[in-house]
């Protein structure tokens, strides 16, 4: 018996499912959609507050983002792109806050400049560097350098009290950068769409199962993870937004498109500090270069966070190896996940990447005070008694086909459509929720053509997010006019001086 039949099946209650039921809903109302999520709540895994590092990713601070080419010069290529792409996100929630839907800004985004910072000659002068190829563009143009360590310690005291008066160390900022709560954002969301006649959401249930049936729809299996009670839905269109869980259930599908595809899990932990004496000397994002040898999800940073109106900070993440794909998974998933079509991607990556491997298990065993000595090369006089540690979300990276290597490890995101554009899949965490409306218009590009040219959606996504159809990374002036329409909105103008 079919328990359910609807237009469009979200997996998974966090950023990715939430964003693209909210742009969908909008596009039409009339959508039959229904959401299932295997936790008791939504938004649990790495969409929750402290799960993330909750940093609005505009690459203004993120050093992992820039490269230099072989002839020494800059690759801004990825700063470019994500850039305008959070600038969409912007836009939606800006949209979002005019319909009641979010909430008051302050409650899910707060004006957190952000900061790049190092020491040492070598990497003085490739932040410089870094700030001369990226202020020259509009994107960009309000990033300021400075190598002035009395101007550091306006910036951020915290990292300068105790340090070496010699030592060469220098800075870049953005003064309206942002710190974001996209538990928040997903969950407003999520309860908004639940006053809609056509949208519902069942909690507790975990997707085990799904399969395509001869005239195109899918028919997916559901078990309560209490009751064991199945269900059954069919679906024509599914969204595999299921963060970590996201994998076996695109392996489950069995679409042509899921082979190859393997996953690569990366575990967390931070640092806290609540005490407020700690706290209100500290009001940035400041992110720092990653340890040779690491992986580009482990660059240290030390933040302002505002999680339910709390202020806190933050350091890490520390990367640690882990079998699990979601933090509430199981220890088997890696396992599990093994198939004679990624056998070869995964045994390729495997040898390929032993020194991170290595890196990741070592980083495992370190212990609390290791950690603190780690936070001591960023805030020297951090003592062990203010901080705690936290477990953050699981990132699953993604490991995919190579023709020459056989396989290949990747740190960003991906959408796995198959060929008839029922089915999507998310697969990757980088640079995650704070690109989630650019990356959920792409699917609606993807697996929604024939609305998008037929029926009035090109005008309703532009009413959504100003510049759509457009670049922002082209056009100065729409992203000046733009900027400051969202950054007015969601508060976070103070410092916007154009
Ligand atoms: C340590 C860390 C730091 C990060 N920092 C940032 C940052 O600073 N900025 C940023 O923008 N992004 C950051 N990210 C990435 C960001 O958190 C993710 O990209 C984003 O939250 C992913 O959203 P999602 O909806 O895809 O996944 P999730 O939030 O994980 O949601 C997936 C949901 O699917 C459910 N689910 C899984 N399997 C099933 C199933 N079989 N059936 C039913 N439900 C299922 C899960 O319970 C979960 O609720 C970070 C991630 C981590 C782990």
């Amino acid at each position: 018996m079919i328990d359910k039949h609807v237009d469009v099946l979200l997996v998974g209650a966090g950023a990715m499912s939430s964003t693209l039921g909210a742009l969908l809903n909008e596009l039409d109302p009339n959508l039959t959609m229904l959401m299932v999520e295997r936790l008791e709540k939504g938004a649990q895994e790495s969409t929750s507050g402290w799960n993330n590092a909750g940093t609005g990713h505009a690459a203004y601070c993120e050093l992992n983002y820039t490269s230099v080419n072989a002839d020494g010069s800059m690759d801004t290529g990825k700063p470019e792109f994500i850039n305008p792409a959070f600038e969409r996100s912007l836009q939606f929630w800006s949209y979002l806050v005019n319909q009641d839907i979010l909430p008051e800004p302050s409650q899910f985004i707060n004006a957190t400049p952000h900061m790049s910072f190092v020491w040492g000659e070598g990497n003085v002068d490739f932040l410089r560097r870094r700030f001369e190829a990226m202020h020259v563009h509009h994107l960009f143009k309000d990033m300021e350098f400075s190598d002035d360590p009395e101007v550091l310690r306006e910036w951020f005291p915290l990292i300068m009290n105790g340090r070496d008066p010699n030592q060469k160390v220098a800075a870049t900022r953005v003064r309206y950068g942002s710190d974001v709560d996209f538990g928040v954002i997903s969950r407003s969301i999520v309860r908004n769409l639940r006053e809609k006649e056509n949208f519902d959401l069942w909690l507790n249930y975990n997707v085990d199962d799904l399969h395509q049936r001869e005239n195109g729809e899918w028919q997916v299996h559901m078990r309560h993870r209490e009751t064991d009670m199945l269900k059954i839905v069919r679906a024509k269109f599914v969204f595999l937004g299921a963060g970590g869980g996201a994998l076996p259930l695109l392996q489950k599908s069995g679409i042509p498109e899921s082979k190859g595809y393997a996953g690569f899990p990366v575990s967390g932990q931070w640092l806290v500090c609540h005490n407020p004496e700690i706290v209100n000397q500290h009001q940035a994002k400041v992110y720092g270069k990653a340890p040779i040898g690491a992986p580009p999800m482990s660059v240290p940073h030390l933040d302002t966070r505002v999680i339910g109106g709390k202020k806190a900070l933050l350091f890490g993440p520390f990367a640690g190896f882990t079998t699990k794909f979601l933090k509430r998974g199981s220890i088997f998933d890696l396992i599990k996940s093994v198939r004679p079509d990624n056998l070869i991607p995964l045994l390729s990556v495997a040898r390929d990447n032993m020194d991170l491997t290595r890196y990741l298990i070592q980083e495992a065993k370190q212990t609390v005070a290791n950690r603190v000595d780690t936070l001591q090369l960023f805030y020297k006089e951090a003592k062990a008694e203010d901080w705690e540690l936290l477990h953050a979300g699981q990132r699953v990276q993604i490991i995919k086909k190579h023709p020459e290597k056989g396989g290949k490890l990747e740190f960003g995101t991906e959408v796995v459509a198959s060929a008839d554009g029922s089915l999507v899949a998310l697969l990757g965490a980088s640079p995650g929720a704070s690109t989630a409306v650019q990356t959920m218009v792409e699917v609606i590009e993807r697996c929604f053509k024939d609305r998008l040219e037929q029926d009035d959606w090109k005008p309703r996504l532009k009413e959504m997010i100003p510049s759509y159809g457009e670049s922002l990374g082209q056009d100065a002036e729409l992203l000046h006019r733009v900027r400051k329409h969202t950054l007015s909105t969601l508060k976070l103008d103070d410092n916007y001086e154009s």
